[in-house]
């Protein structure tokens, strides 16, 4: 019997109810391209098997556990086990046709963060992503301006997704059980940017440096990027706080920094 590891983030589903759910929300279809990222046991894998008519890609981190699924799922020729770490997977070598991509996954939660943002490296390929993380994190990804949990993650993931809290799953769901409560997050890629940034690292940068210490006002996190004066040309308040702040208003910094730096 394969052992639970905490290095590997594993908390394996085994609640019926919230299975038939996620897999439900997802709604895979014949034809699809799905990926599932950390199958473990292969909870969802199974009815999402079912669903596809057998055809799906699964990356797997523990060893482990890949002779466990090959032996499960024998039957089904069109499931390919990848035995890699998710973080360094080249999804691109997935999409070899022009179906887009479906990632779905109980995430490993240690991991969850760096993850979101590999995966943004891949939106244009991806047309949608299920991720079951901790549900503090989820509510981070989805935030608005002004709520607590509004910041780095969440921009950045907004810029170029939407993103939906579908619903909590409480720790009873696992075992072993987490510590903390989890909720699925839908994560659309969007096909148009909404607001664009001339230089996305330079977003990316003011972003970072906005929200280095919360509670300071922009004008201080953004000493050295961007001064008062020109803050306020774009109608920005230098007095604000980060958090109040929308996307479309960082993409506004971005750009004219951007612009009186050529
Ligand atoms: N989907 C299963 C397992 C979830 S636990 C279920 O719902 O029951 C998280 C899974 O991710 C574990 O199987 C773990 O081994 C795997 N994992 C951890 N780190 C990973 C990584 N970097 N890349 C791919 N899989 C990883």
């Amino acid at each position: 019997m394969h052992k639970a590891r905490k290095r590997f983030g594993q908390n394996f589903l085994n609640d019926h109810h919230v299975i038939d759910r996620i897999v439900k929300s997802i709604n895979p279809t014949v034809g699809q391209h799905l990926i599932e990222i950390g199958p473990g046991r292969g909870a969802i894998t199974e009815p999402l098997l079912q669903a596809l008519d057998g055809h799906l890609d699964v990356i797997e981190l523990d060893r482990d556990l890949i002779p466990i699924l090959k032996a499960q799922f024998f039957r089904y020729e069109g499931l390919e086990i990848h035995e890699a770490d998710a973080l360094k997977f080249d999804f691109a070598s997935l999409a070899q046709d022009d179906r887009p991509l479906r990632l779905v996954g109980n995430l490993p939660y240690n991991i969850s963060t760096p993850l979101m943002f590999r995966l943004l490296e891949f939106s244009e390929l991806i047309s949608d992503m299920h991720f079951m993380l901790q549900k503090e994190v989820v509510e981070r990804l989805c935030a608005a301006p002004g709520d607590s949990a509004y910041g780095r993650l969440g921009i950045m993931m907004q810029y170029r997704c939407e993103a939906r809290y579908l619903f909590t799953v409480p720790p009873g769901s696992f075992s072993p059980a987490p510590k903390v409560d989890s909720a699925i997050v839908k994560l659309t890629p969007r096909k148009e940017l909404p607001y664009k940034a001339e230089n996305f690292q330079l977003f990316a940068q003011v972003v970072k440096a906005a929200f280095a210490q919360r509670r300071k006002t922009l004008r201080n996190n953004l000493k050295g990027l961007i001064d008062e004066q020109a803050l306020t040309n774009i109608d920005i308040n230098p007095s604000v706080r980060a958090e109040t702040l929308d996307i479309e208003s960082f993409v506004r910094i971005a750009n004219a920094m951007h612009e009186s730096a050529q």
